[in-house]
């Protein structure tokens, strides 16, 4: 099953890139809100071939023999992503038509996310998809490469970091409110400056600060004021560009 991509020119498009833990996901969704922008998470669909590799049997240790198999799962997933309505509405994503949102955020996907991401067929299956998600509407986009590769175009670009203890600790309560089973602190530290190195010394589109990217050191900010900087920035772009006429 391919995925639908359209070839339009796009609207309005920022881009949010910056390592695990930094605010990215709750920064961006409340923004969307907040301005109207469609948000597309793209750590959603490397998560989602990640779920669909592992329940093929590959682990974490697969090797470069298996990245032909794994690509050809990237290539075949059909997804899809729903808002659902309501008091505490949610964005479910749907691969092959099944709802995986409950199972993509364990600190196992995020490892098998982060090795998935890295074979080359993977990222070429999910490029055009990226960028059409974020074409029809203004669109946030978040993820590792959205200001370098996927919308090298973005009308404004965002970095966002943190230092290492900062996004551990946010990391911690996230799974802490989610449930489960959960990982150490120190676990956590470590999963999250291994999936760093990986992201960002892989060969395919590393994870580094677009240029003119806005970069923004969350460590000391409380989300409030990160979205209250990012907005005050996105609005002023839209000023410029004169979208708010
Ligand atoms: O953002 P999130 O933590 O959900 O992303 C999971 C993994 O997916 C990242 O560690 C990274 O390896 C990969 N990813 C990527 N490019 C993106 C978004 C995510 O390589 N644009």
């Amino acid at each position: 099953m391919a995925n639908e991509v359209k070839n339009e020119t796009k609207k309005f498009v920022v881009a949010v890139d910056g390592p695990a833990g930094t605010g990215k996901s709750t920064a961006t969704k409340r923004i969307s809100k907040l301005l109207g922008l469609t948000h597309v998470d793209t750590g959603a669909l490397y998560r989602g071939i990640a779920y669909l590799a592992m329940e093929a049997g590959f682990g974490l240790e697969f090797d470069e023999s298996d990245h032909a198999a794994i690509t050809k799962i990237a290539q075949r997933t059909k997804f899809e992503f729903q808002r659902i309505p309501g008091k505490n509405p949610s964005n479910r994503l749907f691969v092959n038509s099944k709802d995986i949102t409950g199972f993509i955020r364990t600190p196992d996907m995020s490892m098998m996310a982060s090795r998935v991401s890295a074979i080359p067929g993977v990222r070429a299956a999910l490029k055009d998809l990226q960028r059409s998600l974020g074409v029809s509407s203004p669109s946030i986009l978040e993820g590792r490469d959205i200001g370098t590769v996927i919308f090298p175009d973005a009308d404004l670009k965002f970095f966002l970091t943190a230092d290492i203890d900062a996004r551990a600790k946010r990391r911690l309560d996230e799974l802490e409110a989610q449930g489960g089973d959960i990982p150490s602190y120190e676990e956590l530290r470590e999963q999250i400056k291994s999936r760093d190195e990986g992201d960002s010394t892989r060969a395919i589109a590393p994870l580094r600060k677009a240029e003119g990217a806005i970069e923004i050191d969350t460590t000391t900010y409380t989300l409030d004021q990160v979205v209250e900087i990012m907005a005050e920035q996105i609005k002023k772009r839209i000023h410029e560009l004169g979208l708010d006429q």
